[in-house]
This record gives structure tokens, sequence and C-alpha cells, in this order.
């Protein structure tokens, strides 16, 4: 475990499970104090901040639901009271909402798609970049956004709508990097392929797995190796990179 006071706060939404546990856990490691978010299932949160403590690193779980704006900014309050000044955000909560065609989407999956996955991020990164923006006396920091390879794909037959989510997120991560990129601040995405979590059933990893050079689904750890690269004062020239990590698909 590296010193825990030298690289501060990064907030990691929906650090409760899946990737976001993995990039939580290897974030802890590295010497960051770790903002746990979740949006419902608190017992997971806590036991990734157990893991975390018990290792030696700092971590708080903090509910709040990223499309909800008086949420984030209670969860940027409560982090920084809690773990001390932030250093940087992984825009990491995301939902594929109902798998199907086109035809079959309701409005309100739809609405819910693109309120967590667009507007969640964008709310969640205007805050961060208030704090860290060197324009308002920050000291500067890093954010990375999870994408999707969905964004080139396009996910047709399944998940269109999700794939407009990702595409939101590649755009939204080239722009913001130009607009912060004097201001101390570097903006980042990866684009996850096929990863094993509970957002891929089974049935869709054994479908998919054959169509991937690498002919296997990829593990959360391995996104967040990525995530804490772009994260880490070694990307410290990378900016407005969007990380493909997928296996070769
Ligand atoms: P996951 O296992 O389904 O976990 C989702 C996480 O997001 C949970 O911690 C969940 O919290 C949290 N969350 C959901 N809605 C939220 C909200 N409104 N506010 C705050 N947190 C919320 O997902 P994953 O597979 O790890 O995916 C993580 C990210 O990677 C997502 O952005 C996803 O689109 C992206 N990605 C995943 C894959 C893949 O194959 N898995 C591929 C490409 C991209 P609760 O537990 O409290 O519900």
């Amino acid at each position: 475990m590296n010193d825990v006071s030298a690289r501060g706060l990064v907030i990691v939404t929906g650090g409760s499970r899946g990737i976001g546990a993995a990039i939580c856990r290897k974030l802890a490691a590295d010497g960051y104090a770790v903002a746990v978010n979740y949006a419902a299932r608190s017992a997971d949160a806590d036991a990734v901040v157990a893991g975390i403590r018990q290792s030696g690193g700092r971590a708080s779980a903090i509910a709040a639901d990223v499309s909800n704006e008086d949420d984030v900014r209670r969860l940027f309050e409560l982090a920084q009271a809690e773990l001390g000044p932030l250093a940087g955000l992984v825009n990491n909560a995301g939902i594929t909402g109902a798998s199907g065609r086109l035809d079959e989407l309701t409005l309100d999956v739809l609405t819910r798609t693109m309120a967590i996955n667009v507007i969640g991020t964008i709310l969640c990164a205007r805050d961060a970049v208030r704090i860290l923006s060197t324009r308002h006396g920050g000291r500067g920091g890093s954010i990375v956004n999870l994408g999707s390879v969905a964004a080139r794909l396009g996910a047709p037959g399944e998940l269109v709508q999700y794939a407009a989510s990702k595409g939101a997120i590649d755009s939204f991560t080239m722009g913001l990097a130009r607009e912060v990129g004097d201001e101390g601040i570097r903006v980042n995405a990866v684009a996850p392929g096929i990863i094993d979590t509970e957002m891929n059933s089974q049935e869709r990893q054994a479908r998919v797995g054959p169509t991937i050079p690498m002919k296997r689904a990829g593990t959360a750890a391995e996104i967040a190796e990525a995530v804490a690269w772009l994260m880490s004062p070694a990307a410290s020239y990378v900016t407005g990179t969007i990380m493909t990590v997928s296996g070769g698909r």
C-alpha cells in the first residue's frame, strides 16, 4: 500500500460492484483515498470499503443517484469531508436498460438510461471541474469516464439506446478534455468490450465470446488497470483519449 496522504481522494461512481469495485480496490492499492459511490445496494459498497480498510487503505461508502443534482452535490461534499481534497473522478456508474430492438423500447427505459449514463456523467464531471480547475483556484486532477465499444459497434438488436449513450460519453470526453486542457485537468475514457460483471449475462458472454479476437470476456480487474493508469501521473501528457480495452473487439 502506498502513502494514502500523497495522492488524494478519487470519487468512483457505481463503485460498489463490477468494474467500479475493481477500480476502487486498484486505486486504493495505488495510494488514493476512495469514495465508493452506489445507488441502492449498500451491503456491496460496505464490503468494498471493508476490504480496502483491511488492506490499510482509506475508503467510505456514499449513496447517491448520479442522475440527481442534489445527490451529486452531497456526494462531493461528503466525500471531501470524510476523505480530504479531491484529486480525481471516475464516472463509472451506468446501466444498459432493457435489452431488445428499438421498436420495443419504452420512454421510461430510454429516459433512465440517458439520465444515468449521460446526464449523471456530465453532472459529476461538472462538479469535479468546479473543484479541480485552476480557473477556480483548484489544484488540478484527472477525470476518467467509462465508455464502451458499443459506441462504435452500435449494439444492434440489443442495446442501441445504450450504445448511443456511450457515444455521448466519447464526445463529452473529447470536448471537456479540450475545454479544461490548460486548467490542470486531464479527461480520458476507457471503452471496455464484454466484461464479466452482472451487466452481462453468462448467456451473452457465451454467445459473444467466440467473436472476440482473444475469445474471452475481460475481467473487471483488467479494466481497472487502464483506469488507474489514466488516473495516475504516469499519464501526465494523456488527455482526450479513449482507451479501448476489449480483447481486440
Ligand atoms: P454493474 O456491474 O451493473 O454495476 C453498476 C454499478 O453502477 C453499481 O455499483 C450500481 O450501484 C451503480 N449504479 C447504477 N445506477 C446508479 C445511479 N443512478 N447512481 C449511482 N450509481 C449507480 O456494471 P459494470 O458492468 O461494472 O459497468 C460499469 C461501467 O462500465 C458502466 O458505465 C458500463 O456501461 C461500462 N461498461 C461495462 C461493460 C461490461 O461488459 N460490463 C462494457 C462496456 C462498458 P448499485 O449496486 O447500488 O445498484
